[in-house]
């Protein structure tokens, strides 16, 4: 990094989030370098001042650090350790962070194989959604060396407003699925406020605006609330995307022995709601559910 603490990313993974990421970190004056298996997202990346990138390896050629932004642990496991893979090619800077959501486990796993080759691997996982990203307001949970996230630190403040080492490898992504197993129940408790609600003839709007005075007050209440009253299931953390954490905190959770019947329950849900093609829709969409439950919807 220069002394001016501007730095070379490389950036793989430009979708819903990394496409908003790259662009905090040209405004943060970072020089970036990006790939994505998808060729129009790294064309996107160069129109907004990226230079592009073959492969991994490649983005990772001239970097201070290489940030990641995939779907799940196999996306990651690919850039990690395909053929022209990180782990061939680490950055000359050596310091990976992957701030996907993946699991614990095969982050523990990876962060053991970069230490053997000299290379600092940071899990960062984040929370705050596309609007959080774009507004670099995003919440940032970090597991790994404190040494590590502290170099980490000047390019994760291009991208968030709440910065936290929250302890050894492994770490950042126990805590970010404790957050997801909190919104998936939480929009599942808001499901049920508003088709008791609506049943009982109440305006839907007003009770939103009286729950958020009160103890019931939740972000997913204030953000996603709206779109379920008006049935719009469009845009957002799509169901797909949170079946697959669901499926990480229960994967965790019975390592550990730990019951969760609280995320089995809404699980079941999600995969009802997928399994009428609802997984690209946003989360809001669970509401569909309740809909079909209470016989408001067919299909
Ligand atoms: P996305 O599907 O929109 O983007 C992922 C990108 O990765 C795509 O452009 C895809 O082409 C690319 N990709 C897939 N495999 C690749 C590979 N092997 N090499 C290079 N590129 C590859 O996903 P997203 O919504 O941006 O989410 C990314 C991660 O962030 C996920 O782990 C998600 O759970 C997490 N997350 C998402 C949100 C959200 O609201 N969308 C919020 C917080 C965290």
């Amino acid at each position: 990094m220069g002394r001016d603490g501007k730095g070379n990313v490389g950036f793989i993974g430009i979708g819903t989030m990394g496409r908003e990421m790259l662009r905090n970190l040209l405004k943060a004056g970072h020089a970036v370098r990006a790939f994505d298996l998808n060729e129009a997202a790294v064309a996107d990346a160069v129109k907004q001042g990226a230079a592009g990138a073959e492969h991994p390896a490649d983005a990772a050629r001239d970097a201070d650090i290489v940030i990641s932004m995939l779907p799940d642990t196999p996306h990651v496991e690919a850039a990690v350790y395909g053929e022209q893979g990180l782990l061939q090619a680490p950055p000359p800077g050596k310091l990976i962070v992957d701030m996907s959501t993946i699991s614990p486990v095969a982050v523990r796993r990876i962060h053991a194989d970069f230490k053997q080759a000299g290379v600092s691997f940071i899990d960062a996982p984040v929370s705050g959604g596309p609007l959080g990203a774009k507004n670099a307001a995003l919440s940032i949970m970090a597991g790994g060396e404190a040494d590590a996230f502290a170099r980490a630190e000047p390019f994760f403040q291009a991208m968030g407003t709440t910065i936290t080492h929250v302890g050894a490898s492994g770490a950042g992504q126990t805590v970010k699925l404790c957050n997801q197993l909190i919104c998936g129940i939480n929009i599942q408790a808001i499901c049920e406020a508003l088709a008791l609600g609506r049943a009982s003839g109440v305006d839907l709007n007003l009770l939103r605006r009286v729950l958020l005075g009160g103890s019931a007050a939740s972000w997913m209440l204030d953000k996603l609330g709206p779109a379920m009253i008006e049935g719009d299931v469009g845009a957002g953390f799509r169901i797909d995307l949170m079946l697959k954490d669901l499926r990480l905190v229960q994967e965790h959770a019975q390592a550990l022995n730990v019951p969760l019947p609280g995320t089995a329950l809404v699980t079941s849900q999600y995969v009802d709601a997928r399994a009428h093609d609802e997984g690209t829709n946003g989360n809001q969409a669970l509401f569909r559910v309740y809909d079909r439950m209470s016989n408001q919807i067919t299909g």
